[in-house]
């Protein structure tokens, strides 16, 4: 059609107004894509670029920038995860990305690909069967530690595991357990109530609470997840819902079956012997047939081995500020969930919190963090003892050392944020073979 042979009424009913919606459609594109500049630029700033687990690469030359990715991420629009840039998808916020994968299976060009590690930081995947056993044979890994996050997925490998396990119990053995599950989120849990309906003889041990890294998301946060079979409680009915539902359902599904979870109980070494693995805890000795490692890969919280440590106020993560109302509050450590924990600490009410660092300065944290934990200092809200170890807990102080004088501060609370010991070097002491992936599948 030649637009100049239209009479003007069709120009203003049928011309005007497409050109009008693209137009606008121009505009919200362009004025998006410098919003991602903008926001990607503030992230490699704060050093956010290392996505913990799996997660889409891009192909600029596939990518059509259709956005069919982005939409299908089920983490937006709350996390920016995945904009364009310049017409073309990029992963813009990497460390929000939590593999869900719906990208890759969204992608109508080929162009995304789901790996693990980047050139910068490499994962570390076991090497697994198809039955998730791993190369030393008894020893299994369900959930997230075996390379695939998410909490359906976790489920259905503790299940199919302890399936697996079953299959291999038909050995003769004379251990006390058949099965050793070492963990307690997602995987862990539904591990147990296999192996109960199964009729195994087994034990459960948590070094933390039900729930596992799910029990650490920040309050009321929207959890993303698929449904799925738990053994001995039927339908995980969840797609959207929230921390709290989830792990109320678990509390209750944990109530009606009887199963029973050693919580604070952390599993230390490990011994091959005939038949089976002598495993030692923090509290006791198992001989087992098998070992279900279901342990994610958040690690151990690195302790401080001081007296006291063991008293119920003394923990290693913060759940929720507010429950320090009024509260004076010691927070041990200089990275960034340290900072983040006692500026969150110091806003609250009536709370009078303390940092106590090893180190000279907070090199390690975010200069966004290190800013707000200097706002709060000046504001008389927060302090901080830097080249301060913590000697002693109790009930109602703490002891600290600070360049050879000694301090007791009244105390309600201590949190200690000193990092964490990954699962890594304990799998190769045991034996399992470990691939460092370096962005690859
Ligand atoms: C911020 C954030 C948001 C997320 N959002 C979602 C979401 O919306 N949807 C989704 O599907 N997934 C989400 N995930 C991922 C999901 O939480 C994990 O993939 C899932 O929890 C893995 O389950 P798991 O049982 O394998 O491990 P975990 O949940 O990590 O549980 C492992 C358990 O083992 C215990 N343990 C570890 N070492 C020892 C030891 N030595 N002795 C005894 N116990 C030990 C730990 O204390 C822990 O309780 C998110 C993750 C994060 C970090
Ligand atoms: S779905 Fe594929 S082609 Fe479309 S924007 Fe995402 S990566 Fe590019």
């Amino acid at each position: 059609m030649n637009i100049g042979s239209l009479d003007p009424l069709s120009l203003a009913i049928y011309v005007f107004p497409l050109a009008l919606i693209l137009l606008l459609y121009i505009y919200r594109m362009t004025r998006q894509q410098r919003e991602n500049i903008l926001l990607k630029s503030k992230i490699i700033q704060s050093g956010l670029t290392e996505p913990p687990s799996l997660h889409p690469l891009i192909d600029p030359l596939k990518c059509t920038g259709c956005g069919a990715c982005i939409a299908a991420c089920p983490e937006q629009p709350g996390h920016k995860v995945l904009g364009l840039i310049h017409s073309k998808a990029e992963l813009i916020s990497p460390t929000e990305c939590i593999g869900h994968g719906a990208c890759f299976i969204a992608c109508p060009h080929d162009a995304l690909q789901l790996v693990f590690g980047t050139k910068k930081r490499g994962v570390d995947i076991p090497h697994l069967k198809p039955n998730f056993e791993t190369n030393v044979g008894g020893i299994f890994i369900a959930g997230e530690l075996g390379g695939m996050g998410l909490i359906r997925n976790a489920i259905e490998q503790g299940r199919q595991s302890v399936e697996s396990i079953c299959t291999d119990m038909s050995k003769q053995h004379n251990n006390e357990l058949d099965l050793l599950i070492v963990g307690a989120g997602p995987a862990g849990f539904t591990a147990s109530l296999a192996a109960m309906e199964k009729g195994l003889r087994f034990a459960t041990i948590e070094q933390e609470v039900l729930g596992g890294t799910v029990a650490h998301y920040p309050r009321g946060k929207m959890v993303m997840t698929q449904p799925a079979i738990l053994p001995m409680v039927g339908e995980f009915p969840f797609k959207n819902t929230t921390k709290e539902k989830l792990l109320t359902f678990w509390q209750q599904a944990e109530k009606d079956t009887g199963v029973c979870i050693n919580y604070n109980e952390r599993m230390e070494s490990m011994t091959v012997i005939e038949q089976g693995f002598e495993v030692q805890t923090s509290k006791n000795t198992y001989r087992t047939h098998s070992v279900l490692l279901a342990i994610g890969r958040r690690g151990t919280p690195r302790t401080l081995d001081v007296p006291g440590e063991n008293l119920p106020k003394v923990t290693y993560s913060l759940e929720d500020p507010v429950q320090h109302q009024n509260h004076r509050v010691l927070v041990v450590g200089g990275g960034d969930s340290a900072l983040e924990a006692a500026c969150a600490i110091a806003g609250v009410d009536g709370t009078e919190v303390t940092i106590s660092y090893r180190s000279a300065a907070f090199t390690r944290a975010k200069p966004k963090n290190r800013q707000a934990v200097e706002d709060a200092v000046s504001t008389g809200r927060l302090k901080v003892m830097l080249e301060s170890n913590v000697r002693a807990i109790s009930e109602e102080a703490v002891e600290l050392e600070q360049h050879d004088r000694h301090f007791k501060l009244p105390n309600d609370a201590v949190i200690i944020s000193a990092g964490g010991i990954l699962p890594t070097a304990f799998l190769r002491s045991i034996g399992i073979d470990v691939e460092t992936k370096f962005g690859i599948a």
